[in-house]
């Protein structure tokens, strides 16, 4: 048995990263990129007025409480279209937001503390500005050629504005791997059959084929198998001419009719580890086939089925698409109710969170009936670490979490 932290890193160095592809822009949330993205313009380009209003010399106006200072409107800039004289004193250029401010100006004062005059060749500034107010300086977001993205992040929506802004029509990404689910087990049916005497409905090939999605993976969700050698064996080895990763779940115990392992050898795969000190989920089975396929062989269980494969499975996807970030995201909490440790394993114990009246994250573990209660499990958004050990955990103890993708 080897400790949780030791199989994910395993993983990771037995995961490489897939070849990049170049995609369009609207294709590339989710993706994790696979370039530095860097600035080709200064952010603003030039200095640009935040306000609709008028630019002027803020010493021109300085006289401006009390007795408006009067100017004479020298022309207009306009976003997109901008005033390209030079401002003299005396003068002020009617302004929109997102306009060029014109050069001898060096302040905005807004709309609505001025008066344009009848005539519309002057205007009254009510208030005096302070000097440089409401203009935002060429440069002063971002500089061009400054890194602002870094390979291995994921694009999110906020990216998609950066890569946009600085034209990334297309962006180089990692490529997406194909992930084939099987669930094995003789006593399963499928979801629009009624179960017969001894049997259930498989749920694991669909949380399995939710969980590799929500990672980013292309799913290949494969035919049920029944506990026999030769079809699993068929069924693994033909999907690994298609695949990068082969998600299995059952058969991995000790049981006489667990088959998983004993495939896997048969078909020459080399196996990292198939027990993993981690309560739900010891017997899984981390290997990689003759032809580079990794396989992950999860328990049968459902629970088991749900962590395991985020802690283990997740992190060889994630880092097949080149992603920095491959790990559940870690934080800390106070109990919301005591736990009990396991003596041998960590456990990863489900639970919701919220928030106490002192401002602390609180985990609250869920009632849950162990590996096989799924339906328990469904309210979990996170796991709560607990070290292996004798004694129990009393509720307000300071906790490692980690969060569960949704
Ligand atoms: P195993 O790891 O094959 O010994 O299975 C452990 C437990 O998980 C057994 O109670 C199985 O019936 C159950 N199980 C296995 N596969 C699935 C599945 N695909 N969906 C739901 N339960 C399963
Ligand atoms: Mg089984």
């Amino acid at each position: 048995m080897i400790p949780v932290a030791h199989a994910i890193q395993i993983v990771k160095e037995q995961t490489r990263a897939l070849n990049s592809e170049l995609v369009e822009l609207t294709n590339a949330l989710g993706r994790h990129l696979a370039e530095d993205v860097v600035a080709d313009t200064d952010l603003p380009p030039f200095d640009r007025s935040q306000m609709d209003g008028y630019a002027v010399r803020a010493n021109d106006v300085q006289a401006a409480a009390g007795t408006p200072a009067k100017l004479k409107i020298a022309g207009e800039s306009a976003a997109g279209r901008g005033w390209r004289n030079e401002l003299n004193a005396g003068e002020a250029v009617r302004i929109m937001t997102g306009a060029p401010v014109p050069v001898g100006a060096d302040s905005v004062q807004q709309v609505e503390l001025t008066r344009e005059l009848d005539s519309g060749s002057e205007v009254e500034i009510l208030e005096p500005v302070t000097l440089g107010r409401s203009i935002v300086k060429r440069g002063s977001e971002i500089k061009a050629g400054q890194t602002v993205l870094r390979a291995g992040e994921r694009i999110n929506a906020g990216a998609v504005a950066v890569l946009a802004s600085f034209g990334y029509a297309n962006v180089k990404v990692g490529r997406l791997p194909r992930v084939a689910v099987l669930a094995t087990g003789g006593e399963l049916v499928k979801v629009d059959q009624k179960p017969g005497c001894d049997q259930i409905r498989d749920s694991n090939n669909f949380s399995v084929s939710a969980y590799a999605a929500l990672a980013g993976a292309t799913i290949e969700r494969l035919p049920l198998a029944g506990d026999d050698i030769a079809q699993l064996k068929r069924q693994i080895a033909d999907a690994a001419e298609r695949s990068d990763i082969i998600v299995t779940s059952g058969g991995v115990s000790v049981g006489r009719y667990d088959f998983t392992k004993t495939v896997l050898k048969e078909l020459g795969a080399e196996t990292f580890f198939a027990r993993v000190a981690l309560r739900p989920g010891k017997p899984m089975v981390f290997a990689r086939l003759p032809n580079g396929t990794l396989v992950f062989g999860l328990p049968g269980n459902p629970v088991s089925v749900s962590v395991t494969f985020n802690l283990f499975a997740r992190v060889a996807i994630l880092k097949m698409q080149g992603a920095v970030e491959t790990e559940l995201e870690v934080g800390t909490a106070v109990l919301g109710k005591i736990v009990k440790p396991a003596k041998d394993r960590e456990s990863y114990l489900p639970a919701r969170l919220s928030t106490n009246e002192n401002a602390q994250l609180v985990a609250e573990p869920l009632k849950w009936g162990g590996s096989s209660d799924f339906v328990g499990f469904v309210r979990a958004t996170s796991l709560i670490i607990v070290p292996q050990a004798s004694g129990a955990l009393e509720a307000g103890t300071k906790v490692r979490i980690v969060h569960l993708p949704d």
